[in-house]
């Protein structure tokens, strides 16, 4: 039995992540976690029977905790509650399927307690690559990308010399609006912004494949997780999405994995790494495919790209600002607070205006963040 808590099980990768444990007879789910979705914990704690279940808002904690006294799943609730799942005995693995800078301490939290990680929040090594990386050597432990792009560069460098790494393909769908200019982004709505041509995910991160500030968090994640500098990160479109990533070698070698567009692959190729699984679902059929084609990102309609690899250039405590402000940008552009464009106007001003720290601490990351946010709410 494999044990395994999960940060953010009510959401897209958290569901997919409890199919998998469902197909498969040998993973035990000792902690479920999520913001408020109470009903949804329930039906997964009288399924899974996790030792802890942990809720972020109090109210809802106290909710769950009366809907489920039958049960012997404890109920724990805020960051403490976090922490404690992150770091409870019995898992072996924390998936974090949490959205947001929310995961960065409980997954630092994971490490030192000598958890796998396998790391969906890719929030977490845009703003503290730095520290989590060493760490996660210091304490043994393994980062398992869930990402579908870095598990497939993962997937590609199984059993070779990362050294000799020439450059990362870092594929892209290039989202619903790929083709568009900016003048066509200024009226898009929200629903229009939600239709995701490839994939089905969490809002806030079909927003981010829709600014492409998405792609851009995956080149910062990519530079931590593979250890490359950030001119080895080639970003491509591939519009079928059937190309997931690829890695260029030395001798010109280029491996690339492809499948449909499933991310229970992922999720159960990190809970197994590095032994495979049958995984039902819908196979490629390259016949019926018949091509497959690639472009160049439009880096000048869509800014959030260009934006991360300035972000990532300056480094320090700009990607925490990059990251934060687009979470805050994101919240408005779902609440209908802002239109589409005022997501680039909003991360670069909170760029313009951040004075650099150099290599953050934790409490600076934090920091920043929160200043992020107040600077944006005292201006938009
Ligand atoms: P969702 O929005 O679908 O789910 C987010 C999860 O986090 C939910 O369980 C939610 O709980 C929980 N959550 C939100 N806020 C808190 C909080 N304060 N405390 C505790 N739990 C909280 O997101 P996704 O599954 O789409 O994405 C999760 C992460 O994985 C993101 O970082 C994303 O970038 C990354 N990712 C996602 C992919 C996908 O295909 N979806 C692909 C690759 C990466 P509740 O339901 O109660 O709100």
């Amino acid at each position: 039995m494999r044990k395994i808590a999960i940060l953010g099980s009510t959401g897209s990768i958290g569901t997919q992540t409890l199919d998998v444990v469902r197909a498969n007879g040998d993973l035990q789910v000792t902690g479920i976690s999520a913001g408020k979705n109470i009903q949804k914990m329930e039906e997964q704690v009288r399924e899974f029977h996790p030792r802890l279940a942990a809720v972020w808002s109090e109210e809802a904690a106290k909710e769950l905790a009366v809907k489920i006294a039958d049960t012997s799943t404890k109920v724990v609730s805020g960051m403490d509650g976090l922490l404690e799942l992150a770091s409870m005995q019995e898992s072996e693995i924390l998936v974090t399927a949490i959205v947001g800078m929310i995961g960065v301490r409980p997954t630092i939290e994971a490490v030192r307690a000598g958890k796998d990680i396998a790391l969906a929040n890719k929030e977490t090594l845009v703003t503290a690559g730095h520290l989590i990386m060493p760490m996660a050597e210091k304490y043994h432990v393994r980062i398992l990308p869930v990402d579908s792009e870095h598990s497939a560069v993962f997937q590609a460098l199984n059993g070779e010399d990362r050294k000799r790494i020439h450059n990362l393909w870092i594929t892209a769908s290039g989202g619903p609006f790929r083709g568009r200019k900016t003048e066509e982004l200024r009226n898009v709505t929200v629903e229009d912004t939600l239709k995701h041509p490839n994939w089905v995910m969490g809002r806030k991160i079909t927003v981010d494949s829709a600014t492409l500030v998405n792609k851009g968090l995956e080149v910062m994640e990519a530079k931590w997780l593979f250890g490359v500098e950030l001119d080895q990160i080639q970003v491509i479109v591939q519009p079928q999405s059937v190309i997931h990533s690829m890695v260029e070698f030395e001798d010109g070698a280029v491996i690339a994995q492809l499948g449909t567009p499933d991310m229970r692959l992922p999720i159960q190729y990190a809970l197994y790494y590095p032994n495979r699984r049958y995984l039902d679902g819908e196979r490629l059929n390259f016949a019926k495919l018949g091509t497959l084609t690639f472009e160049e990102p439009d880096t000048e309609t869509f800014l959030g790209l260009p934006m991360a690899v300035q972000a990532l250039r300056i480094g320090g405590s700009m990607p925490t600002v990059f990251n934060a402000a687009n979470e805050k940008a994101v919240a408005k552009f779902l609440g209908g607070e802002i239109g589409f464009l005022d997501i680039y106007d909003i991360i670069g001003q909170s760029m313009e205006n951040h004075r650099v720290v150099k290599s953050p601490s934790l409490e600076e990351i934090l920091e920043t963040e929160q200043e992020t946010y107040q600077w944006i709410e005292s201006r938009w």
